[in-house]
């Protein structure tokens, strides 16, 4: 199987370095996050120590985002109560591929963050494994938090023989790649659930930020976008030699990008957790970062040093996200020049793209 772990250090290419979009829509689903913190809190009673789990946690400083909104949730309800502090118990875990030295470089600033009082309460340890095994013990965890990672598949779905040409779906497809697909994002969710389940306490909360797809139709222009441009780059270096056929043949990427409903089946079906909300929050495929905050790109008249720029943001994040796994199986070398050719067919078609939406789902959800 692939590696799936995104690319780690703090360099050009990090994950750390190129996931503003993740942040932004994660910190659109802060106030939710926080609301369903604060009403497990009080559903169970104000525990003596609190155990919260960050899942696909990754490099860099997403996961502390995260968790320093739900440890400051924490303070302040217990404060508001009058209740003495409970202990914080952070397990941040992701693949043990992933760059955890990254991640715990930076916890000392994560616990200056926190409001005053907590840090000597407030716990942080790192667990690898994958989270579609258990990872903790039964009925342990009180809030679980995962965001940009249920699109990641356990492993590439079986039967994608014939998607020569693409590293995802891409229309026009035959329905049976499809059904491939929503078969093992079916059978991973599932299983995702059943894993939570078992180590969630009742009442236990868990909040979830994934990749989605607006179209109940998988096989419309909607749903590929980014992957047709790697898959676009990935031909046209085979047609100059650089890569082999057989290499682009076997290559699929072990993702999938659901559709609401879909993601409604698979909870209720598997039913331990009741859906409390369910949101979609769009982003945009292109948009531009000046500084340090993000400007979404609805100029009409971009000029082209502007178009390339943006391009290149969108390049950057993508290969942060899959260089690992497009080393593992091309090897090294090919990855400056696919992603030039990625930037050549993205400013090709900037004018279809820029107006995208990428569309992302947000579930609050409660054990039974
Ligand atoms: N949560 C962070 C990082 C998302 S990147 C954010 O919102 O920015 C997706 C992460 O999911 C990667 O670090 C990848 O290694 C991790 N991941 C993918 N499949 C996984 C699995 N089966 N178990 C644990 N982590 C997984």
């Amino acid at each position: 199987m692939g590696v799936v772990s995104m690319k780690g250090g703090d360099g050009e290419h990090s994950y750390a370095n190129n996931s503003e979009a993740q942040k932004s829509i994660t910190s659109d689903a802060k106030p939710e996050v926080m609301k369903s913190v604060n009403e497990m809190i009080v559903k169970m009673d104000f525990p003596g120590c609190i155990k919260v789990a960050d899942l696909g946690c990754s490099s860099g400083e997403n996961t502390f985002l995260v968790m320093s909104e739900i440890v400051n949730t924490i303070i302040t309800t217990y404060q508001q109560n009058g209740q003495n502090l409970p202990e914080i118990d952070c397990c941040l875990n992701d693949l043990p591929e992933n760059d955890f030295n990254t991640t715990f470089k930076l916890i000392p600033s994560f616990h200056e963050k926190l409001k005053m009082n907590v840090k000597g309460n407030c716990y942080v340890s790192g667990c690898p494994g994958s989270f579609y095994t258990r990872l903790f013990p039964s009925k342990s965890l009180h809030f679980v938090h995962s965001s940009f990672c249920l699109h990641w598949l356990s492993k590439v779905p079986d039967g994608l023989e014939e998607n020569k040409k693409n590293v995802y779906l891409r229309s026009p497809c035959p329905p049976n790649l499809y059904e491939s697909y929503w078969n093992q994002f079916k059978k991973d969710f599932s299983m995702f659930l059943r894993m939570r389940a078992e180590e969630t306490m009742p009442s236990g909360r868990m909040a979830l930020t994934l990749v989605g797809r607006k179209t109940l139709d998988p096989l419309s222009k909607e749903c590929f976008k980014d992957w047709s441009l790697v898959s676009d780059s990935l031909l046209d270096l085979v047609s100059e030699g650089v890569v082999k056929e057989s290499d682009l043949e076997s290559f699929n990427l072990p993702y999938y990008s659901p559709d609401e409903s879909e993601v409604k089946e698979v909870i209720e079906n598997e039913g331990s957790f009741e859906i409390k909300n369910f949101e979609t929050i769009f982003g945009l495929l292109f948009s531009y970062k000046t500084g340090h905050s993000e400007v979404k790109d609805d100029d009409d008249d971009v000029d082209h040093s502007r178009r390339f720029e943006v391009v290149k943001t969108r390049a950057n994040m993508t290969r942060s996200i899959i260089e690992p796994m497009l080393v593992a199986h091309f090897g090294e070398a090919i990855i400056d020049r696919l992603f030039d050719k990625y930037i050549y067919h993205a400013c090709q078609r900037y004018d279809t793209l820029r107006n995208k939406p990428t569309v992302n789902f947000f579930v609050s959800l409660t054990r039974k």
